[in-house]
């Protein structure tokens, strides 16, 4: 029987409205996981109400930051207890292998303690505003954040989101993806259980046409943070534009990796696989665009295409598979594809490129890591964002052609850069068009690091200062110190009035 998860509105455990639900099922294998209450436009609305409700009253913003950190550290640790519980559900429903996912999950703890540190240390300004008049500048929770999460990540782009907003005071309303719902929906109980009071953090899972349309239409937000598709992200920035209010949209990108020609082969494929191949090629900053230096070329393809030929795939709960399925057959279909297309416009398929044989694997949307070469920016596979296990080789003659090259592109969201010249990576990433650039490195995070793109990939940051700032506004308090009499219009002449 597959688990039941239902809505999660003013701290109750409800179903969709029109009883509507739908199902979660393994990438891996097609068995039915989960059965999800699909929320309507109603359900979102009576979310937003709940949400609006509870910062109406501060229960939660009215708390003093360094017991609402209390909280937040608490559920830290309630979420340690259960990373293997959660790591599990994540594999079961997006099809990551088990080892990545315990491996990110372990860290989301860092999150909830990282952002309940700065809420305690955020202070105010007191700007010079002359005799007479005391100015205090503090920051203030926006009130009801509507947050949009995609799939490939459920529960770490929620918790990047989730711990910001609450640490600074707002309510919530979280519409995760179709795809992924289940474990969001378990960190909102799990932070009631820590302390945040029912009705600051609301999940309605839904479909996007629906649940997210109603969520980011609504007018009773005052932000919205998207994380998911270019497309996606334009349309919900549209309608936070027409509310006027501030939105967050970290969206697509298509990252170079440049591969200098004074790098050990070894340890840059080790870099290009880990790059590229990581969460089976779904995530934003994965390496899709390797360039490497014209002298090394051979080397680091060779020796690219041997090792991508031997990685592991299979099910995702074995903790010896390196590769998981795509998480659904739409995604698959749209890899393999891109992969096509692009042979049609005349690259070349230096490994993989099929849906692999075996029965063992026949049940899932497995994709087979690929390799392809002769890949130039006339073609879809330079510009377009596959999200798969996908990578192309392009060779590069000068520092210049890499980084025009890299460039050359809509997304700016990431890169690497591998070179044992220190001065040529600073230079280098410097005129690189992206929110982060990894020397000799790739996909690190830390909730302390701003997370963002430039270009298609989107609008503000995730992670740091910024991203807790982005989630409060400055109110400005001017308090007359000056102790003579004001009537402005008890006199002609001209007193001072601003
Ligand atoms: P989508 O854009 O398909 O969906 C993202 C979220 O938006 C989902 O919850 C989806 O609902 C919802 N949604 C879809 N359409 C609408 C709409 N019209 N109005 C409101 N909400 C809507 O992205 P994916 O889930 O497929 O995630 C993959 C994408 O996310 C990739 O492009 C990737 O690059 C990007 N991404 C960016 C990251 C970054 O940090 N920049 C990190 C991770 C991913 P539902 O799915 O339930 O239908």
């Amino acid at each position: 029987m597959p688990e039941t998860v239902l809505l999660h509105i003013d701290g109750k455990e409800i179903p969709a409205a029109d009883g509507g639900t739908f199902e979660v099922r393994s990438p891996a294998d097609g068995t039915l996981l989960f059965d999800v209450a699909a929320a309507t436009a109603a359900d979102v609305a009576a979310a937003v109400a709940g949400a609006r409700a509870a910062f109406a009253d501060q229960r939660w913003r009215g708390i003093r930051a360094r017991d609402r950190a209390r909280i937040l550290n608490r559920a830290a640790a309630l979420l340690g207890e259960r990373i293997d519980e959660y790591a599990r559900m994540e594999t079961l429903q997006i099809g990551r292998p088990l080892r990545e996912m315990r491996a990110q999950l372990k860290r989301l703890p860092e999150w909830l303690e990282y952002f309940g540190a700065v809420a305690q240390t955020d202070e105010g300004r007191v700007p010079d505003f002359g005799s007479g008049h005391l100015n205090v500048v503090r920051r203030v929770p926006l009130g009801v954040a509507g947050l949009i999460t995609p799939w490939n990540h459920p529960l770490l782009i929620t918790m990047k989101k989730v711990s910001a907003a609450l640490a600074a005071g707002n309510s919530l309303v979280i519409k995760p993806s179709e795809l992924g719902p289940v474990v969001p929906h378990h960190l909102a109980v799990l932070l009631e259980e820590a302390g945040v009071p029912a009705g600051v953090v609301n999940v309605v899972p839904g479909f996007g046409a629906t649940a997210g349309k109603a969520l980011s239409e609504h007018r009773g937000l005052a932000k919205l943070d998207v994380t998911g598709g270019t497309e996606t992200g334009r349309v919900i920035a549209a309608n936070a534009g027409r509310a006027l209010i501030p939105v967050t949209a970290e969206l697509g990108g298509k990252a170079p990796v440049i591969v200098f020609d004074d790098v050990d082969v070894d340890a840059a494929v080790a870099g290009i696989l880990f790059a590229a191949f990581i969460a089976t090629g779904q995530t934003c900053v994965q390496g899709a665009r390797v360039l490497v230096a014209r002298e090394r070329y051979d080397a680091v393809v060779d020796a690219l295409v041997s090792r991508t030929r031997a990685l592991r795939l299979g099910d995702p709960l074995d903790p010896q598979t390196q590769i998981g399925p795509l998480v659904s057959q739409a995604q698959r279909n749209r890899v393999a594809g891109a992969v096509d297309r692009a042979v049609t416009q005349g690259a070349t398929v230096l490994c993989g490129g099929r849906v692999p044989a075996g029965t063992s694997l026949a049940r899932g949307w497995f994709y087979e890591p690929t390799v392809v070469a002769d890949v130039t920016p006339e073609h879809d596979l330079w510009h377009e964002e596959v999200f798969g296990p996908v990578t192309t080789v392009t060779a590069v003659s000068s520092e210049a052609e890499a980084i025009g090259l890299a460039n050359d592109c809509p997304y700016g969201l990431a890169a690497s850069v591998w070179t044992r010249d220190i001065g040529r990576a600073i230079r280098v990433s410097e005129q690189l068009d992206v929110g982060i650039a990894w020397i000799n490195d790739h996909h690190r995070i830390d909730p302390s690091s701003p997370w963002g793109g430039a270009k298609d990939s989107g609008i503000g940051s995730e992670n740091g200062l910024e991203s807790y700032r982005a989630y409060t506004r400055q109110q400005s308090l001017v308090i007359k110190s000056a102790g003579e009499p004001f009537d402005w219009f008890a006199t002609a002449d001209e007193i001072r009035y601003s």
